[in-house]
């Protein structure tokens, strides 16, 4: 491999589920997987169950209170790519997750994409108000489907739910990073959400090479240059090395 093409190659990075398994947050699709394990979960994160069922959102946010991504910490494989960010080699960390640990493991806010959302913050429904998501989970003994301080309307994580719009700004960016790059890298995720699976195939589309580190097949494996199935946290910090020289 042309080690000083890579060099100066420009990147983009996917991370999904997978980049976060080693913080003993599950992922949603692998073999023990939230949803694969249990698929009544998946309607907590219905939208429409959501604003129309107050047990659903009861059992939403008492889900959300015993998530293990509030606990967590960073993985070497997010560590890895917060060198990365700070050598210069990458611009942005797309993300899938919202678990908030790239930028814990000290990559920039501005240097994170959110794609799916945050767990972290929390929005009124009616009024927009923010309020940040531990407060409102230290209050839910009292308010188990907590209401808007401002207006009372129906508060939500600001994690994008099924049946909602994902953050136009996000997609706008991730688009941007997935048609300029010269090298695609999608870790941890099955490829197979869309439209964030659909960076890939822009990338390619546009002359990136893909390259895949998941432990799983996904829907692009036929596309990719490289498939890596190592463990994340070997396999990524080894990939970094090779774009920090
Ligand atoms: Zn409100």
């Amino acid at each position: 491999m042309d080690h000083s093409r890579l060099r100066t190659s420009r990147l983009a990075v996917l991370t999904g589920a997978g980049i976060s398994t080693g913080s003993g947050i599950p992922d949603f699709r692998g073999p023990a997987g939230v949803w694969t394990l249990h698929p009544d979960r998946a309607r907590l994160l219905d939208i429409d169950a959501f604003l129309s069922d107050p047990e659903v959102r009861v059992a939403g946010w008492l889900d959300w209170s015993k998530s293990p991504a509030l606990g967590a910490t960073p993985t070497a494989a997010h560590l890895a790519l917060t060198r990365l960010v700070a050598s210069g080699s990458l611009g942005e960390v797309l993300t899938q997750n919202f678990d908030g640990l790239q930028q814990a493991a000290g990559t920039p806010d501005d240097a994170v994409v959110e794609l799916h959302g945050t767990l972290h913050a929390t929005s009124c429904q009616r009024c927009g108000r923010g309020v940040p998501t531990a407060d409102v989970l230290a209050d839910l003994g009292a308010h188990p489907d907590p209401a808007c301080a401002s207006c009372g309307g129906i508060l939500k994580p600001d994690i994008v739910y099924f049946g909602e719009v994902l953050p136009a700004e996000a997609m706008n960016r991730a688009v941007e990073a997935a048609q300029a790059c010269e090298v695609f890298i999608a870790i941890g995720t099955t490829l197979s959400v869309f439209p964030v699976a659909s960076l890939a195939g822009i990338a390619v589309e546009a002359g990136a090479d893909l390259i895949i580190v998941n432990a799983e097949p996904t829907g692009y494996d036929r596309y990719a240059a490289e498939i890596i199935r190592e463990p994340i946290d070997e396999a990524v910090p080894a990939l970094v090395e090779r774009y920090l020289g």
